[in-house]
């Protein structure tokens, strides 16, 4: 029976019909290539709804901080003196550590003592804060993060699991391996083991070891639109095929590493289906050892898809999220939580 993959070529075929002359004469406004607006369309069924999220892309988000508790005992002390130097911050609601600026202060946020210090990790939009509470990992637990590098969840998890227990942060780039180092050493994480490898190789080195995993996984990156403007025309339909076949390989691999009754949180900033729920479908359809379960998370995030252009998606995929900047003031984000069997 051909896949989730296969059935890719058939949804391309769809929407390259679907391309009307209104979704030509919006993509041209906004400056995208047309089989993205038809997909939009898809997506979220109204021309109001689409038109808000092309609106939202227009707009820049507000950055953000996670004020790190393995330095600063005290989170207050940072507010602070960030304070002190004119900044306003707002708390994230959900996120007991975290903050959105408001107002900029003198220092770049970048540049701060307090930043140098180790005292909060910056952030260019607040999703990026969802896939480790999602995943809520403890002191106890043994930790994947299966694509780690530059090191932001990594050292959130690390966080929230108060420097116990231990996480194998993996990531197969030179550089960005090298952030991810130099974060860690900032952040003072102790209980984190770095690997320069291609995570694809986990199940092979260490069994099935881990019992919660990360893959946040790289991506085409069609949900941070707002960050990348040249996101709007340089990723080709045959580019979301490459991305989704590569993640299906690290989610397999991800979900191979991990005990039974485990955890393996799948994200992407991406609101691209090819790379969200048709990923997630690929691998359900190939194991019978993963299925979906519901994200802790008391933020009214909008269903993963049942459907898309007339190719019905397994029941257990609606239980993912999908984030919005539209609807959500974040940037496009796609969160999944799986329980190994
Ligand atoms: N989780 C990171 C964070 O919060 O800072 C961001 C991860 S980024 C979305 C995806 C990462 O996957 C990139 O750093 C990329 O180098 C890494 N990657 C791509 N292919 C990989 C592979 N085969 N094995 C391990 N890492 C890979």
């Amino acid at each position: 029976m051909p896949g989730y993959t296969e059935a890719l070529s058939t949804v391309w075929d769809r929407i390259r019909s679907s391309i009307s002359s209104r979704v030509e004469e919006v993509a041209s406004t906004y400056g995208y290539l047309s089989y993205m607006v038809a997909r939009y369309l898809e997506i979220l069924s109204s021309w109001e709804d689409v038109l808000e999220l092309l609106n939202a892309f227009e707009r820049e988000l507000p950055r953000s901080i996670r004020v790190n508790t393995l330095r600063f005992r005290n989170p207050g002390e940072v507010v602070e003196r960030l304070q002190v130097l004119g900044y306003a911050l707002t708390p994230v609601p959900w996120e007991r550590y975290s903050y959105t600026v408001v107002k900029p202060g003198r220092v770049p946020l970048g540049a701060t003592h307090e930043f140098l210090l180790g005292g909060y990790y910056l952030y260019r939009g607040l999703a990026s804060l969802l896939p480790p509470v999602a995943l809520n990992p403890t002191g106890s637990d043994r930790v994947l993060d299966a694509a780690a590098a530059p090191g932001g969840k990594t050292t959130h998890m690390a966080q929230l699991m108060g420097g116990r227990g231990l996480i194998v942060a993996v990531d197969v780039d030179r550089e960005r391996f090298r952030a991810l180092r130099t974060n860690l050493e900032r952040m003072g994480v102790e209980n984190v083991v770095a690997l320069r490898m291609d995570s694809r190789l986990v199940p092979k080195v260490f069994g099935r070891f881990f019992t919660k995993a990360l893959l946040d996984a790289p991506c085409t990156g069609e949900g941070i639109i707002q960050l990348d403007r040249s996101r709007k025309v340089k990723t080709s339909f045959e580019d979301l095929v490459r991305a989704h076949r590569l993640q299906v390989e690290l989610l397999r691999a991800t979900v191979e590493s991990v005990v039974p009754g485990g955890l393996v949180l799948y994200s992407t900033c991406s609101i691209a289906p090819e790379e969200d729920e048709f990923t997630v479908a690929e691998v359900l359809e190939s194991s019978d050892r993963v299925e979906v379960v519901d994200i802790p998370l008391e933020l009214d995030l909008m269903p993963g898809l049942g459907e898309y252009f007339g190719v019905g998606l397994p029941d257990g995929v609606r239980r993912c999220r999908r984030v919005y900047p539209h609807k959500h003031g974040m940037e496009g984000f796609f969160l999944c939580l799986l329980r190994v069997l």
